[in-house]
């Protein structure tokens, strides 16, 4: 019997944690004074540059990524009308059942599977290939297949729900579709929100309850100091994936739950853990799900407008060719994706902005609530593998849907050189030890 229980305690005997590193000298304190300035390039200095070039390349290279995949989705959709084949499949529905709905979603299901075999080649290169070659992706070749095909069969389902709701708006109400479709494309976006981590995060990785004290109460105590309302934290083993660290405070409702991954877990110190789920419980307290939801729903309802402007200009000119009947007619669908991913496209900024402005509002609630600004920096340093660390304001302006390294490492020191009080003589032992 006492062998059998040691054999228990070891095997659930937690890993030991990653040991806080010190600050570089001009961002401990050691002077009496911090420089934010200054404490920011020491910190930014401990990246190799080799390893700076690399993420750099990474993310520049994203923005033509951005470009490519708008340009290249767009031939795939204008070929499916251009060649008829849009017609067809609509066609083809029309004949397997008189149900309209189920005609909507048994065209979206072809549509759906058209697009991902014509689109397959960049996802490969994009997903796979290039992912690979920056050593971001711990996926096989048969992992990333099997994973591309689960989110098929995914949007397959989750889809046709979507465009069956939207085609019934669109047909009842042709002329102001694009106020009343947006609602219903807000619904489904909260709906994905609330059962993303119950139900689809299962679909690919293995959430498991975390355990150990040691990370579990200090997580556990500053959410009770910032009213999240969670009793358990729970780790993901997103290694499975790539190693990149990510957490998250999700759902609302009473399905409210905290997660950690288990990257994050694994290759960050208590205080960076503490830095990190401060930031996301940010995002909960400030409620941004729902500020998101809204001000994205603007967006759509925008992006609704112009699909249904430019819907109308061009279907009439090319009704021989593409046999799109009208704006109910779900052969159109491909002429519906191609204005849309056009307006997105040039809206780029817009959403990368509305999401960046949340992102710093997290920063400064987490630094706040965690009073790691050293945490704080070092997990900057370390979502800087894929992040290029220094960019020019215009060009995080446009392209950054995070703050910048840089940028998020000096807020993190300037609240430290302001707050002597964490670091400086009013700082008790115990504080200072971690
Ligand atoms: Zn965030």
């Amino acid at each position: 019997m006492a062998p059998l229980l040691m054999a228990l305690a070891l095997a659930a005997a937690p890993a030991d944690l990653v040991p806080p590193s010190p600050p570089p000298a001009a961002a401990s304190g050691s002077s009496g004074s911090i420089d934010p300035a200054a404490a920011t390039r020491a910190y930014l200095d401990q990246l190799p540059a080799e390893q700076r070039a690399k993420s750099d390349a990474y993310f520049e290279g994203g923005y033509w990524l951005t470009l490519w995949d708008f340009l290249y989705g767009a031939g795939v959709f204008l070929l499916l009308l251009q060649t008829g084949f849009s017609a067809r499949m609509r066609d083809f529905a029309e004949r397997v059942t008189r149900i309209r709905a189920l005609q909507t979603g048994l065209y979206w299901a072809m549509f759906t599977v058209v697009v991902a075999v014509l689109s397959f080649p960049l996802s490969l290169y994009r997903d796979y290939f290039r992912e690979h070659s920056y050593g971001l992706s711990n996926l096989s070749f048969g992992g990333w297949f099997g994973e591309q095909l689960k989110g098929l069969a995914l949007s397959i389902v989750f889809g046709a729900l979507a465009m069956m709701a939207l085609y019934a708006v669109v047909r009842r109400l042709p002329r102001t579709w694009w106020l009343w479709g947006a609602g219903v494309a807000i619904v489904f976006l909260a709906f994905a929100a609330l059962i993303t981590p119950i139900f689809i995060v299962p679909i690919f990785n293995s959430p498991k309850k975390l355990e150990d004290a040691r990370v579990v109460a200090p997580i556990l105590s500053l959410a009770r100091a910032n009213g999240v309302n969670a009793s358990e934290v729970w780790e993901v083993d997103a290694s499975k994936q790539s190693k990149r660290v990510s957490a998250n405070v999700s759902g609302f409702l009473g399905t409210e739950r905290i997660t950690l991954n288990d990257n994050l877990l694994n290759r960050a110190s208590l205080p960076e853990i503490e830095a990190v789920m401060g930031h996301e419980m940010g995002h909960y307290v400030l409620n941004h799900i729902y500020k998101g939801l809204m001000e994205i729903g603007i967006v759509i309802v925008l992006g609704f407008a112009a699909v249904a402007w430019g819907f109308g200009k061009l279907r009439g000119r090319n009704e021989s060719k593409w046999r799109v009947r009208d704006v109910g007619d779900v052969a159109g669908l491909p002429l519906a994706a191609l204005l849309f991913t056009a307006y997105l496209f040039v809206m780029t900024p817009v959403v990368n902005s509305i999401v960046r402005v949340q992102e710093i509002e997290a920063d400064m609630f987490g630094l706040n609530a965690a009073r790691q600004p050293d945490g704080f920096a070092q997990s900057a340093l370390k979502l800087s593998e894929y992040r290029k660390l220094d960019p020019a304001p215009v060009e995080e302006l446009l392209f950054y849907d995070h703050p910048s390294g840089r940028a998020r490492i000096f807020m993190a020191m300037r609240w430290k050189a302001e707050h002597p009080e964490t670091w400086g003589r009013g700082a008790s032992e115990g504080e200072l030890s971690h």
